[in-house]
């Protein structure tokens, strides 16, 4: 067994551990910080995302609002001082609704996000006085307004979203989002710290030794044999399996994993708008199908599902530049709690159902139905709480620490996070949410009374 010591052992060489690695080293000034990974950097969790990112997100308390408030602040100073190298953009989410009792939802979730501190809610009905529309820009994230903007004026919508099926009555555009290369972001982060003196080494974390109540030494399974890393501080940035590592630390970690799958598409007739935000239907719907398709799917118990209601929530943007044909999709209409496993499988007939329900929002889509266009299929887990918040802070151990839970936003949300946990590593002084990511929120008797009536997540 070889032998070493570091600072900080960071398990995990995914966003979470790399931004962390990267606010350690780069902005607290810690020396020996070491990732451990048994895979290459960013190949498990964090190249599958749709690399979308928002401000926009519901309580209870500004919290989240904040924290991703901060991530986008880093993101903007990280893409000032690379010259974009991650191409982050603000074109915005765009939801969409053709049902004109979900108005008044937009209007209470605007009014919500506005009050958390997501920026001002703008109304464009036709009537209201108030400041023009401002139209997305496709490229850059400079000079764009934040808050959102909700439309129910028809000609408006048309105007700026030509696209969107003829009976969509309402869109809501939160303005402080967008999109970004993840890959890229996070070999930026690892640049960085790399030249800080972050090193890297390949291999498993099967255990933590532990010495009168507090982290001793890391052991980890390499090519090379077993090498046991002398330290004081242990991070657990595992992604989908911060569960079993933090067996390692006797500590039960309150998570669950649900399966996301997201197809790429090569939109072979051009007929996805390319200067699009990030398009989500926000309405149930049921797939569009023949009388004759209907009746074969009926026959088989394995399909009659396609049949049924499927929830809201069908997405999809424009990957690549602006003559790129790539599309991605994403409809997680299964939820169920899944023990995450590798490599991924998935529902044959996803990549069916996902289009189809996308045509229900943009009807060039359907000349597709009878000659699907090749789907690439890859995906992850959403690793995460009960209440779709991150866990992020201190464990029960002296110097293990967490940073993980961090669903479907993970990319979006890592900035901030890797800086927050950074933070309590060192010492520092620590920003107005961090109590409400720690995983010792559990044990307190009134966030366990708001626990029970928490109601929205903000997944998408
Ligand atoms: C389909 C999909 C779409 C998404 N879309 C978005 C989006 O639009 N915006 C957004 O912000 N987020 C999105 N996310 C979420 C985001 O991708 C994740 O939250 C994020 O990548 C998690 O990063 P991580 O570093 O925690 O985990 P990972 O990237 O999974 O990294 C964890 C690392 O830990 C390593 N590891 C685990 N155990 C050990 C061990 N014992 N020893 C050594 N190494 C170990 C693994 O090898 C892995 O490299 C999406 C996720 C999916 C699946």
């Amino acid at each position: 067994m070889s032998s070493r010591t570091a600072d900080v052992v960071i398990c995990g060489a995914g966003i979470a551990g790399i931004s962390t690695a990267y606010h350690l080293s780069v902005h607290a000034g810690v020396r020996q910080v070491l990732l451990v990974d048994e895979r290459p950097p960013l190949s498990l969790t964090s190249d599958k995302s749709t690399e979308c990112y928002r401000n926009w997100w519901p309580g209870p308390g500004p919290a989240m609002v904040q924290m991703m408030n901060r991530s986008i602040d880093i993101l903007e100073d990280l893409a000032e001082e690379s010259g974009n190298r991650f191409n982050l953009n603000r074109r915005g989410y765009l939801f969409a609704t053709a049902d004109l009792a979900r108005i008044e939802d937009f209007k209470t979730h605007a009014r919500e996000a506005e009050s958390l501190g997501a920026g001002a809610l703008r109304i464009h009905d036709g009537q209201t006085a108030g400041p023009a529309y401002q139209a997305l820009q496709m490229e850059g994230y400079r000079d764009q307004p934040d808050g959102a903007d909700l439309i129910t004026d028809q000609a408006l919508i048309r105007e700026n979203f030509p696209y969107l099926s003829e009976d969509t009555v309402a869109v809501i555009h939160p303005r402080r989002a967008g999109w970004f290369s993840a890959q890229q972001l996070g070999m930026y982060m690892l640049e960085q710290a790399r030249q800080h003196g972050v090193q890297l080494i390949e291999g498993h974390v099967d255990r933590v030794e532990q010495q009168g109540g507090r982290v001793e030494a890391v052991q980890a399974r390499t090519k090379q044999g077993v090498i046991r890393i002398d330290t004081p501080h242990f991070v657990n940035a595992a992604g989908p399996f911060i569960k079993p590592v933090g067996v390692l630390l006797n500590e039960h970690l309150p998570v669950f994993s649900e399966l996301h799958i997201k197809i790429s598409i090569n939109d072979r007739l051009g007929v996805f708008p390319r200067n699009a935000p990030l398009l989500i239907w926000s309405d149930e719907l049921q797939l569009p199908w023949r009388e004759e398709e209907r009746a074969i799917l009926a026959e088989d118990d394995e399909t009659r599902y396609m049949l049924g209601t499927f929830p809201e929530g069908v997405h999809a943007r424009p990957e690549g530049p602006q003559d790129s044909p790539i599309v991605l999709i994403l409809w997680t209409y299964d939820t169920d709690p899944v023990q995450p496993t590798f490599p991924i499988t998935y529902d044959s007939n996803y990549p069916e159902i996902a289009l189809r329900g996308l045509a229900r929002m943009l009807p060039a889509l359907e000349p597709y139905f009878d000659r699907p266009p090749k789907p690439w299929l890859d995906g992850g887990y959403y690793t995460k709480t009960e209440e779709n918040r991150p866990l992020v802070g201190p464990l029960s151990l002296d110097g293990a620490w967490i940073i993980g839970a961090l669903s479907g936003f993970g990319l979006m949300a890592s900035p901030a996070c890797g800086e927050l946990l950074s933070k309590h590593i060192a010492g520092a002084d620590l920003p107005p949410y961090a109590p409400w990511f720690q995983l010792s929120r559990y044990e307190d008797p009134e966030y366990k009374k708001l626990l029970k009536s928490w109601e929205q997540t903000g997944q998408l």
